[in-house]
């Protein structure tokens, strides 16, 4: 397995007292596997990713990318936080090219890289514009740039669409599925759209109730090899639909 969790239990120490975000996580993803995480609000999804990313530490047991323990952010691991904005005043250039900076990884051929992968997804004619200037859908592109710009093997995405509204959503969420695909890239989606988890994921893992425990995992080998768009036509997205629907709404 390309990233593992065992038993992973986390607790945050807040003023007023500790609160169990995850208890007893485990699970497994394949190398280039697209999974997704569902589960009803507050219960520990996002947690789940800055864990996995090795921003918060856990409370016990140990969660591996690539064979090595996560005890520190990696250049291996690719995050896009729920709140990850484009800084407003800095060039669509200057955005995407923030992480490479930051990692001290600002060499001419990873610039070279992100210029291919703007030049590859529409964007190359707006390096000098700032976010105000793009459309929600090639903002959402820009600040996946911004986390692909250094080749991580993983992408953790944090509800990446929620902004948008729905028609958007729909076209983005494709065009994000596309390049992480042509990319040929891990991924770990949280949303709370069960639609979207079914036609974008090869696995979705449902979460209960905080402290999040995982309650289902939904392999949906019907709908792997079609594209997200007409998933939506298929019988069995009902049938998962369906399914996942009451694994949430039981709410426990
Ligand atoms: P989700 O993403 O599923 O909506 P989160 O992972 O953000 O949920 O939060 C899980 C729980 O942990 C919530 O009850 C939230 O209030 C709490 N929490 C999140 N971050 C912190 C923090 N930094 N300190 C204390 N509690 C937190
Ligand atoms: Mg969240």
């Amino acid at each position: 397995m390309f990233v593992q969790l065992v038993d992973v239990d986390m607790t945050y120490q807040a003023p007023d007292g500790e609160i169990d975000a995850l208890r007893g996580i485990s699970f497994g993803i394949s190398d280039g596997e697209f999974v997704s995480i569902v589960g009803p609000s507050g219960c520990g999804k996002s947690t789940l990713l800055s864990v996995i990313a090795g921003i918060e530490p856990t409370a016990a047991g140990t969660v591996t990318v690539d064979g090595d323990a996560v005890t520190a952010p990696s250049s291996k691991i690719g995050y896009m936080p729920q709140k990850d904005q484009l800084f407003p005043w800095r060039t669509i250039w200057s955005n995407v090219t923030l992480g490479l900076e930051l990692q001290h990884q600002n060499t001419p051929e990873r610039r070279e890289h992100v210029r291919e992968l703007l030049e590859r997804y529409g964007l190359a004619e707006f390096i000098h514009k700032i976010p105000s200037q793009l459309s929600g859908g090639m903002r959402q592109r820009c600040a996946l740039i911004r986390t692909l710009a250094t080749d991580p093997r993983i992408l953790l995405l944090d509800e990446p669409f929620s902004a948008l509204d729905y028609q958007t959503r729909l076209s983005v969420s494709a065009d994000i599925y596309s390049i992480i695909r042509q990319e040929h890239k891990t991924a770990l989606l949280v949303t709370h759209d069960i639609s979207e988890s079914i036609s974008l994921s090869d696995r979705i893992i449902v979460l209960s109730k905080r402290p999040a425990a995982v309650k289902a995992i939904h392999t949906l080998e019907e709908l792997t090899e079609i594209p997200p768009m007409q998933r939506r036509d298929h019988p069995a997205f009902r049938t998962y639909f369906n399914i996942i629907w009451k694994e949430l709404d039981a709410n426990v």
